[in-house]
């Protein structure tokens, strides 16, 4: 019989379960106890769902985040957190969450640093490192996790981070050495399997997906030494990678001294072959064959084509699982009872992955007759979905094909383009802006609400909204800013909106997924060739810009962030369906400009986020991902100033992908970094303007006019003058009026103080 299992499963529950009893406990309206109980009883829930399974994973629940269950497990606390009152969950949540000053404990604890688990939407709390750094042995976690499990019967293989990608997952403090630290942490690693392997257990999943990046020669000798020190421990142990190819670590990865090798055969394909052929013949391969990744259902007759012969060849030895932890997609597609059924048919969420892997496991055990009547309904689902004309647009088909370089190119350059746009909009010097949302109030979010559960008719709500509108433009002419906004009352989400409105969008009602800690995305479901049947923002903005004689700036998202946070097709690559995407933003750039909207800012939040695990992959993605936002924005005449705004402040190896975006301006975050960021900039000579943010709009603070002073002077040290903007990091809709009127007011009078005014 073939081993099926799987490497992780969601933990925030079908309804977010999780997510309101920690809220709850934070806030000191639940007790631990039931904390615990709500824990506990999603656990055994997780398991009942996967009782198919040979083994079901065990320990890949988490309260806050496994990346810091591992640093627990390994008692590496930051040394704030350490000794610090309360119990070890307090403890937990402090390094996750940071602790304010004025919290019932003594002193202000910062949180652990948060950042993207490899190239998912997920993110982890940094493992911190220092030349003090020791570790020892906490299994407590993960042992009463084995013992719940096994007292419910469950075949448990529980599931660690591995020791070399625990380190390469960190950062030193000092900038010292992390590999250094692989001597003292293999033993408490040792301990730890020993201990498991007291408890009876067999096999020992231990995930070391760093081996799917670039590493140098001294990761790959950790990757050695860390598997022949811990050879000697009773349990068996499968490494597991995913989330990319192996490349030039395939044959490390096949020659580690372990009992078995998971290889992610979604992303990986290329190589299962190569994989078959170097894997030692006494060693367990599991293949991930369902994509965790993502949301639709796998083809499973196609998947037996090429699954068959593996299983002839390797028999018993062959392993089954989904590619990577199921943490990555929502858990049960039965929730979706409002979903187009047509659609809906052609979806998978985690529950019903384990029921293709079932599939797939019985056809090979007993042969594709023995499951005709699932393999027959799969197969009709797949038809469904590659012939459906809701999929497939010739249209579409025809303008994508019809994208020349031409489509993506301003008419002149900068230099010439800036003159007519002073001429234009007659602009001050250091010119004031904000990036697009104002304050949701509880007032917005109730109207948004009322009109989406038909409460509230359409005239009324666009009433509302235009109230909205029209007090936000109100406050900005009274602050006396010079490139207005709407101020996006009408958004519920920067990319949602968009997806709403777009033919090839579906949304879920509870297809949420795990970003950090407690909080939770519900990405759109981009399933079909892409249009716009209509304006999607026009309205909204031409209503704003009659009501005063300032520039209003029209916004959009961009292509690259609306893929990047959406679940996407599998039928076609990234790129294609970013083009379609680009086509449709394009039209709406021109009807905004048609409206007579001089300045269009397109938002690319989150281009940063696409690039890929390997540097040697960058390239081709800027090259598609900038020539999507090139062809949504550049079919502008020259007059019309596009504006561009990403809020992170990494730019050092990819300015020249922002540079070839060629926007008019960018606004960047800026104002934590005290500018420094700037230096990117200036040494790649970035030729257009930039809008370097003064006020972090992150924190409740309210910057003094004096320190935005300041913040521009260090500004213009590194940029032209006549090139700077002045505006907050991002959006502001997470504050309030209280604090948004003063700051901005601060940052008005400090452009005038820069004018010499
Ligand atoms: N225009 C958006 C806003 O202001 C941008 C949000 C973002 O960059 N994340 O809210
Ligand atoms: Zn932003």
């Amino acid at each position: 019989m073939i081993t099926t299992h799987n490497l992780g499963f969601p933990r925030i529950g079908a309804r977010r379960e999780l997510k309101f009893a920690q809220e709850a406990f934070w806030k000191g309206e639940l007790q631990a106890e039931d904390l615990n109980i709500t824990s506990a009883d999603l656990r055994r829930r997780h398991w009942s769902q996967q009782s198919s399974l040979t083994l079901a994973p065990v320990g890949d629940f988490s309260y806050y985040d496994q990346v810091l269950d591992m640093s627990f497990t390994l008692g590496n606390l930051p040394a704030r957190a350490q000794d610090t009152d309360g119990t070890d969950l307090d403890r937990y949540f402090r390094v996750a969450r940071g602790q304010s000053a004025n919290d019932t404990a003594c002193c202000a604890i910062h949180a652990g640093e948060m950042t993207k688990w490899f190239d998912t939407n997920y993110h982890y709390i940094v493992p911190e490192f220092d030349r003090e750094t020791r570790f020892q042995l906490n299994p407590a976690r993960l042992l009463e996790q084995l013992a719940e499990a096994k007292a419910q019967g469950v075949k448990a293989k529980p599931v660690i981070i591995g020791p070399v990608t625990y380190l390469w997952l960190g950062k030193a403090n000092d900038d010292g050495d992390r590999l250094a630290l692989l001597d003292d942490l293999l033993p408490v690693y040792a301990e730890l399997l020993n201990l498991l392997a007291e408890q009876g257990v067999d096999w020992v999943q231990i995930d070391e997906p760093a081996l799917v990046t670039e590493l140098n020669g001294d990761w790959r000798h950790a990757f050695n030494f860390a598997y022949h020190q811990l050879k000697a421990c009773p349990v068996k142990l499968l490494v597991a990678t995913y989330f990319g190819e192996l490349r030039d670590n395939l044959q490390l990865a096949c020659e580690l001294p372990v009992a078995g090798l998971h290889l992610d055969a979604i992303s990986a394909a290329g190589e299962v072959s190569r994989v078959t052929d170097w894997l030692p013949a006494h060693k367990v391969l599991s293949l991930g064959v369902i994509n965790g990744r993502n949301v639709w259902k796998t083809d499973l007759e196609a998947t037996l084509d090429w699954l068959e012969p593996v299983h002839e060849r390797l028999g018993e030895r062959l392993w089954l699982a989904p590619s990577c932890s199921l943490l990555h997609v929502p858990v049960d597609l039965a929730s979706e009872t409002a979903m187009d059924p047509e659609i809906r048919s052609w979806l998978a969420f985690a529950v019903q992955k384990l029921d293709e892997l079932q599939t797939l496991a019985n056809a090979l055990d007993h042969g594709r007759a023995a499951t005709v009547e699932p393999l027959a309904q799969n197969t009709l689902a797949i038809a469904s979905r590659k012939n459906s004309t809701r999929v497939h647009n010739p249209d579409v088909t025809h303008a994508v094909a019809a994208i020349t370089p031409e489509l993506g190119k301003r008419r002149s350059p900068y230099t010439e383009r800036l003159k007519l746009q002073k001429l234009h909009l007659n602009l001050p010097a250091y010119p004031t802006t904000t990036i697009g949302s104002f304050p949701q109030t509880r007032d917005i979010r109730q109207t948004r609400l009322q009109y989406r559960k038909g409460t509230l008719s359409e005239r009324e709500y666009t009433t509302r909204i235009r109230e909205e509108i029209a007090r936000c433009v109100q406050e900005q002419e009274t602050l006396g800013l010079d490139v207005l906004v709407h101020g996006e009352a009408e958004r519920n989400d920067m990319v949602e909106y968009f997806g709403e409105q777009l033919d090839g969008y579906v949304f879920s009602q509870f297809g949420w997924v795990q970003s950090y800690g407690s909080r939770c995305v519900k990405p759109p479901i981009l399933f079909g060739d892409i249009q716009r049947p209509q304006a999607m923002t026009v309205d909204w903005i031409r209503y704003a810009q009659s009501l005063t004689d300032k520039p209003l700036k029209g916004m959009l998202t961009g292509p690259v962030t609306i893929l990047n946070w959406s679940f996407v097709r599998d039928d076609q690559p990234r790129k294609d369906s970013c083009l379609q995407l680009a086509l449709a933003i394009r039209e709406e750039v021109l009807d905004l400009e048609q409206s007579g909207v001089r300045i269009i800012q397109i938002d690319e939040a989150a281009l940063r986020e696409g690039l890929p695990l390997r540097q040697s992959d960058w390239q081709s993605y800027l090259d598609w991902a900038i020539e999507a936002f090139r062809i949504s924005a550049n079919g502008v005449s020259d007059e019309t100033q596009i504006h561009t705004h990403m809020c992170y402040s990494e730019f050092n190896d990819i300015i020249e992908a922002i540079a070839r975006m060629d926007a008019d301006v960018i606004t960047i975050e800026t104002s934590r970094s005290n500018m420094e960021l700037l230096d990117a900039f200036k040494g790649f000579q970035y030729p257009n303007d930039i809008g370097p943010g003064v006020y972090d709009i992150h924190s409740p603070n309210i910057p003094e006019k004096q320190h935005i002073v300041s913040l521009m002077q260090k500004a213009a040290e590194r940029i032209p003058t006549e090139r700077l903007w002045v505006n907050p990091d991002c959006g502001l809709k997470t504050r309030s009026w209280d604090e948004v009127i003063p700051a901005l007011q601060g940052m008005v009078d400090a452009a005038r103080e820069l004018r010499g005014g």
